[in-house]
């Protein structure tokens, strides 16, 4: 039997001679060493995603150490290993600090009836360094979400428009306002709001067939319909609801088949009265490369925008998750949260968990001091100037071993398109950059790509807390280069 446990530190020390810092804590420290019964040098790795660019840009430096350390050639194996327990502290607390995924696949049953809603933590007592425990919230079989509900809501300035609309419709579906086309931001809360109009007309209505899906879901239930000869039985089931919500459907934008078919479920819902919303990160005039003709139904019912809230909204947001999960905290902290985090709630949310999972795992009182040490870094960058897409394209480039010039050029391996994607999406997020001056950034790309790079790479931070985690560092790095 091999006692990799024993050695590795070691090995892990002869690596950090070898390698940049940032490439050692992205993709070393996250690995744990296997005990094995055949004299195998096996490495657990979070994830696939993680293994297979491990197994190309770092198996050999791994192999490299072990050989030094061993003194004699030694090659490591990789195997996913999701669920062992990490000994890195940074990454106990990206886990912690994780807001849950926006859908939740795999419902866990609650143990608590009245379970403190909405922020995805949870915390056993009522002291400020009780401990957090992230709890998956339920969903219901048409796929909500029971958190996102209007209670949950905070009403600011930026949303009351649509807030008003919402509940309108939640209480008198299909009768106004169809559809409902909510946009804005990323992070504001237009799938709380979409997913609350949903659960409200399931609570009063509950014979009501209610189905959310994302339009990346649409179009994939689409495509497996096509290829397993099941277009009718989806064409049925789309064309039956009395309500659809579809999240982000800018995504559609120059999917051709499945504009054609979202547009005959759209109209034979619409002409029975059913109720549809939808939401984008555009308004329907922005998302370029779609048809005329959807585009202008997009715009029959009532088009409403949300906003960035201001500070007492944010205060506000932050006050409502504190009171609903029985926690302490001072005003002074939930202001320099609030002050810091300006353009988008789930940071603002992720600000505090991370506060939470801080004074959890080490056992401290949350103070203003604990607060700014815990948070400056997350924090870093919005203070000052706005990052530039040169600063992205730097921090992906070193961490994903690829050149600033790949990134820009046309090549289009798996690697390199994958690095590319998550460069886009973070100067979408942090550059203030339009879709357009990115897809020229990026060697005179379409937005669409920029746009649909964007998707991606956020559904994959729902779906995958490690690569979450791998995006999140980046972002850290970018911020504390400005
Ligand atoms: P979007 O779909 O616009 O990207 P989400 O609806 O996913 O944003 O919201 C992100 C997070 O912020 C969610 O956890 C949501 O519950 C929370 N949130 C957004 N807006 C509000 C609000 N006005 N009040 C309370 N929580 C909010
Ligand atoms: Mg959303």
């Amino acid at each position: 039997m091999t006692n990799l446990d024993a050695y590795w530190p070691e090995i892990l020390d002869v690596v950090r001679q070898k390698v940049p810092q940032q490439t050692f804590n992205t993709w070393f420290l996250p690995l744990f060493p296997e005990n094995s019964e055949n004299g195998d040098l096996k490495v657990g790795c979070p994830n696939h995603f993680f293994m297979d660019w491990f197994s190309e840009h770092h198996l050999t430096a791994l192999n490299e150490a072990g050989s030094v350390y061993f003194g004699k050639n030694t090659l490591f194996c990789l195997k996913v290993e999701e669920k062992k327990e990490q000994t890195n502290f940074l990454d106990k607390l990206n886990e912690n600090t994780d807001p849950k995924p926006e859908t939740q696949q795999d419902p866990v049953p609650d143990p608590k009836p009245n379970r403190p809603l909405n922020p995805g933590f949870n915390t056993a007592e009522t002291s400020p360094s009780a401990q957090v425990i992230p709890t998956p919230s339920p969903v219901t079989p048409n796929n909500l979400n029971p958190d996102y509900n209007f209670q949950n809501f905070v009403v600011g300035s930026g949303t009351d428009l649509a807030f008003a609309a919402a509940t309108a419709i939640a209480n008198n579906p299909g009768s106004h306002f169809n559809p409902l086309f909510v946009h804005g931001g990323t992070g504001l809360g237009k799938t709380h709001l979409m997913q609350a109009i949903g659960n409200e007309i399931a609570r009063q209505r509950p014979d009501r067939r209610i189905c959310y899906v994302t339009a990346e879901h649409f179009m994939n239930d689409l495509i497996g319909s096509i290829r397993d000869n099941r277009t009718p039985e989806f064409k049925l089931k789309y064309r039956s609801m009395d309500v659809l919500l579809v999240d982000d459907v800018a995504f559609l934008a120059g999917k051709e088949s499945t504009q054609e078919e979202f547009f005959h479920t759209f109209n034979a819902l619409y002409d029975q009265k059913k109720q549809i919303v939808l939401t984008s990160d555009r308004s329907p005039k922005e998302i370029a490369t779609l048809e005329e003709r959807l585009r202008s139904r997009f715009e029959w019912g009532l088009i409403t925008d949300i906003q960035a809230p201001n500070l007492e909204t944010r205060i506000a947001i932050l006050k409502r998750k504190i009171e609903v999960n029985h926690i302490y905290i001072t005003d002074e902290v939930v202001s320099y949260i609030a002050e810091n985090v300006t353009d988008n709630i789930r940071r603002l949310e992720g600000a505090l968990i991370r506060l939470l999972a801080f004074a959890s795992l080490t056992g401290r009182e949350i103070s203003l001091e604990m607060a700014s040490e815990v948070l400056s870094s997350f924090f870093q960058g919005h203070s000052t100037g706005p990052v530039k897409i040169a600063n992205v394209m730097e921090v992906v480039s070193e961490t994903m071993d690829v050149t600033v010039d790949q990134l820009k050029s046309k090549r289009r391996t798996q690697d390199l398109a994958r690095a590319r994607q998550i460069a886009m999406n973070l100067a979408r997020e942090m550059t203030g950059a339009s879709l357009n001056q990115i897809g020229r950034a990026f060697g005179n790309r379409d937005h669409s790509t920029v746009s649909y790079a964007c998707q991606k790479i956020q559904a994959d931070m729902d779906k995958d807390p490690r690569f979450r985690g791998v995006v999140r560092n980046m972002m850290d790095k970018i911020r504390n280069q400005q």
